[in-house]
């Protein structure tokens, strides 16, 4: 609700500078900034890259900061930029600052001046933008650290010379917002929330006594050292949570607000030197979620232990257990996995996904004409291996879920050895691996066969033993389905026959290697189209005049997908379905490039690259997430080549 209430302000602010005629910001500087102005007196650029660069600029169609443009063309880079910065301290304002910098636009900051005028009291700016999801503040702090170098810290009560704690008073702590850190020979180290405020370190200079030399926290930190300063003076070093009573509810809102936000796979809880850290995994990245004060770590720990209905452990070994968890009328399964640290427990939770979140196979993300080759020329087939691949992490498992469901009908018999059992499926008969009692997947596999199977699903393939059963189990009729660590679909196969199995018996058994990788998808909340850049294009080695008819996008960051621009993640796929050709290149042992070759020229294989590639030109992903995540071969093929093999 606030985040709607935040929206519809900027939103009514927008239309009154909309109307209004006084220039903004931007047009009132006829120069090229302050910072600019500062690189070519010191020698880091000429008028004439910058000229160039502002010509650059008036060619775009959408916003883009000068400074972003001179970085793209290579003639400045951060690093001479950051130098330069701190050498010459300017004084400019921090919202200049950030608009020159790109962190903003200057219509973002001309809509958080006039907010900031409407409020009584008045905030700092950079808590304006940060309170209006113009930045975030972590992106602001670790900004103003790198580029002005501040020193960036976390002040820790327990480790402040109380002495040093003393000289000030709370008050004045809270209405400037820092904390004394340490002494540094004349001088005393304070951190503040906005070290660009000479009032600020005035104020704190005044309270201490003694010149400063400022630091960046957040204001989070300092907000949390001011409360513990507080706390410990009015009931010594007892904190909150001591009973078991409000471990039991902290332990359930933690798992209750990671079921809830839908997309956190895990929940770590790590222990720092002064507070218990816990962080959830969404869409793959961590993000802090909670801190919690050290003391309640065993009572955590410990209810944590019961939870999962073991004795409580020696917390100086590593040790795991399940929790069965109630939410909603649905059970939930949590894997928990203590793990001893020089600090303390490390605990990571796993909430496993239920039966009703497995996806079909037209949700996973491959494109139409892909799922159709697929399904056509392995899936729905009768026998043959088909090896599904990709680092871990990269989705694979759900893949082969979503096939097991596409294929559990009456008609099929399907059986598998799994280690562990991630979904548990109605209708299929699952074993998990357990050495503990012996339950070895040697033994698991030479079992399945005489269970009558249609389907056999090996959850991973590893070593030359679990190769060689898959390929033999598809030789005699049945339909293999497995995972397997590899880069990509052709480099999978290659390392299936370099596992000292029979190559020509190989090549006869595997009908398929789809190799995958997740990508994070653009949040649709703060989507704006993006325009590609000369360097966008040349790290993706295209032509400009391969990309008729696609449409790039970006998220810019809102409270739906926690600022980062992206929220929850699709699979790239690269799908080689084995043909003739294929198979003698292979039987032939021919080389990595050749075999690529083949491929490319005879299937409809599109590569990994391709399909990240065309997915952001359709604005599923972003350019970006298309180069940090998949590996690019060569050259992709024209939008409109790929829009012929993938389909919508
Ligand atoms: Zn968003």
């Amino acid at each position: 609700m606030a985040a709607n209430t935040v929206t519809e302000t900027i939103g009514t602010v927008k239309q009154t500078v909309k109307s209004n005629s006084k220039p903004t910001n931007a047009e009132k500087k006829s120069d090229y900034g302050k910072i600019i102005a500062l690189l070519i007196e010191v020698g880091l650029l000429t008028k004439t890259q910058v000229q160039y660069a502002s010509r650059v600029q008036s060619k775009l169609r959408t916003e883009k900061p000068l400074l972003e443009i001179i970085k793209e063309l290579n003639y400045l880079t951060d690093g001479q930029l950051r130098k330069a910065l701190r050498e010459n301290p300017l004084s400019i304002p921090i919202g200049d600052f950030f608009v020159e910098l790109g962190l903003i636009t200057s219509r973002d900051l001309d809509l958080v001046l006039q907010l900031q005028k409407k409020e009584t009291p008045t905030r700092k700016l950079g808590e304006v933008m940060v309170a209006h999801n113009l930045i975030e503040e972590r992106k602001l702090i670790a900004e103003l650290s790198l580029l002005l170098g501040f020193p960036f810290v976390e002040p820790d009560v327990s480790k402040i010379d109380p002495n040093l704690l003393k000289r000030g008073a709370i008050t004045q702590y809270q209405a400037h917002s820092f904390f004394p850190v340490r002494l540094e020979g004349e001088k005393i180290i304070v951190a503040f929330a906005d070290p660009m405020d000479p009032r600020d370190i005035d104020a704190a200079a005044a309270a201490m006594g003694m010149p400063v030399i400022p630091a960046i926290a957040t204001k989070l930190s300092i907000n949390a050292a001011i409360a513990k300063l507080e706390n410990d003076k009015m009931v010594g070093s007892q904190i909150i949570a001591e009973t078991g009573e409000s471990v039991v509810n902290i332990v359930n809102t933690m798992i209750v607000d990671a079921i809830e936000a839908a997309d956190v796979s895990d929940i770590h809880i790590d222990p720092m030197v002064d507070r218990l850290r816990v962080r959830f995994r969404m869409d793959g990245v961590l993000a802090l979620h909670k801190d919690y004060p050290m003391s309640i770590a065993q009572a955590l720990s410990n209810r944590l232990q019961v939870l999962c209905r073991g004795d409580i452990k020696d917390r100086r070994c590593h040790h795991g257990g399940r929790i069965r968890f109630d939410h909603g009328g649905h059970q939930m399964e949590i894997r928990v996995s203590f793990y001893a640290t020089v600090r303390g427990e490390k605990i990571v939770m796993r909430l496993l996904k239920r039966q009703t979140e497995l996806l079909s196979l037209d949700e996973i993300g491959m494109s139409k004409r892909v799922m159709h080759r697929f399904q056509a020329g392995a899936l729905d087939r009768s026998g043959g291996v088909i090896l599904i691949t990709g680092p871990t992490g990269s989705g694979r498992t759900t893949t082969l879920y979503s096939c097991i469901k596409h294929l559990n009908t009456m008609q099929n018999s399907i059986i598998t050895a799994e280690d562990p059992v991630e979904y548990v499926i109605d209708g299929i008969s699952q074993c998990a691996i357990n050495t503990k009692i012996n339950l070895s997947f040697e033994d698991s596999i030479e079992h399945m066969a005489r269970q009558d199977p249609d389907v056999i699903v090996i959850g991973e393939v590893r070593d030359t033993f679990s190769a060689g059963a898959a390929v033999q189990a598809a030789l005699t009729g049945h339909k293999v389905l497995t995972t397997f660590h590899a880069e990509d679909s052709i480099s999978g196969l290659l390392r299936l026959f370099n596992m000292d199995i029979d190559g020509f018996l190989a090549a006869s058994a595997v009908s398929c290697v789809a190799a995958q990788r997740l990508l994070r998808r653009v949040c649709v909340h703060c989507a704006r189209p993006y325009e590609l850049t000369p360097l966008d294009l040349r790290r993706m080695g295209c032509e400009f005049d391969q990309m008729a008819g696609a449409a790039f996008s970006k998220g810019h960051g809102c409270s739906h997908c926690r600022f980062t621009g992206y929220r929850k993640r699709v699979a790239a796929f690269e799908v080689l379905v084995l043909n003739d050709p294929v198979r003698d290149g292979l039987i032939e042992g021919v080389t990595s490039h050749q075999i690529r070759r083949v491929c490319k020229e005879t299937t409809e294989m599109v590569t990994l690259f391709e399909d990240g590639f065309y997915k952001a030109a359709l604005g599923i992903t972003t350019v970006e997430e298309v180069l940090r995540c998949l590996p690019i071969s060569h050259k992709p093929r024209s939008f409109a080549e790929l829009a012929r093999l993938l389909g919508k």
